[in-house]
């Protein structure tokens, strides 16, 4: 009797353990089911990133709640983070994969950063205001991403340092496409970018860098960005 009760209260114990994940964990796996999965996302890659990336832990303790709903959130200085649905489909269609060398630009919350990393071999992201940048940068590494490159500053220049790149997302909406970003950008790589008046309705763009060095862009959907600004 005694033995079995051991038996049972062992038992009990191991299968509790693997449902030590985080208070979020289902919330996560519904946003993907719900969000995701449900409107069409496809690339398995980006929706494992998206199973399994913590996006709780990226946004300020009063928005924490709130981390897994259908929606863009505020991030504090009129930035936000965007929408589930917009950062998986900005991931599936630059295609990442292992090996990749990534930049964003306008990391906010760094979770579009967290996304892309779990993915590619390295992510190098800039953002232009100075707290967002260092809330991002502590969050992240408190989580464990190493291969997460963070600037502060106007990605406006790009990071040429480290260019070419395999693919760029710029998740705010731009007038028009920052010429040295197409210039960092790999000749058969793509890049995502909200391209349109800031306020207003912009057309998320699709640009890619054909091997002759021409460009062929292509709009994506009707989006709305905040905008991208300049030191
Ligand atoms: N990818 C982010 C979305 C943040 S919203 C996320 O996953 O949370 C867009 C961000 O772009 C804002 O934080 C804004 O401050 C930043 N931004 C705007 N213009 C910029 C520029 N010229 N260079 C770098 N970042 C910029």
């Amino acid at each position: 009797m005694k033995s079995e009760l051991l038996i049972s209260v062992v038992i009990m114990l191991f299968s509790i353990a693997p449902a030590e994940q985080d208070k979020y964990h289902r919330d996560r796996q519904q946003m993907v089911t719900a969000q995701l999965e449900a409107r069409g996302i496809k690339h398995k890659p980006t929706l494992n990133a998206m199973r399994s990336v913590e996006r709780h832990r990226l946004v300020p303790k009063a928005q924490v709640e709130y981390a897994y709903e259908d929606r863009p959130l505020p991030i504090g200085f009129g930035q936000t983070i965007s929408q589930p649905y917009m950062v998986g489909y900005m991931t599936e269609v630059i295609r990442p994969t292992a090996g990749m060398k990534v930049l964003e630009i306008g990391t906010g919350s760094g979770y579009q950063a967290a996304v892309l990393a779990e993915i590619v071999d390295e992510v190098y992201t800039i953002e232009i205001v100075e707290e967002l940048a260092k809330t991002a940068k502590s969050s992240l590494e408190e989580m464990g991403y190493t291969n997460i490159h963070l600037k502060e500053g106007d990605g406006y220049f790009g990071w040429e340092e480290h260019a070419p790149y395999d693919a760029i997302i710029v998740t705010a909406a731009s007038a028009f496409i920052p010429p040295l970003l197409i210039e960092q950008l790999k000749e058969g790589g793509k890049m995502v970018i909200p391209v349109g008046a800031p306020f207003t309705t912009q057309q998320l763009m699709l640009v890619e860098k054909q091997k002759d060095g021409k460009r062929k862009t292509r709009n994506l959907l009707p989006v709305r960005f905040v905008p991208f600004t300049r030191n």
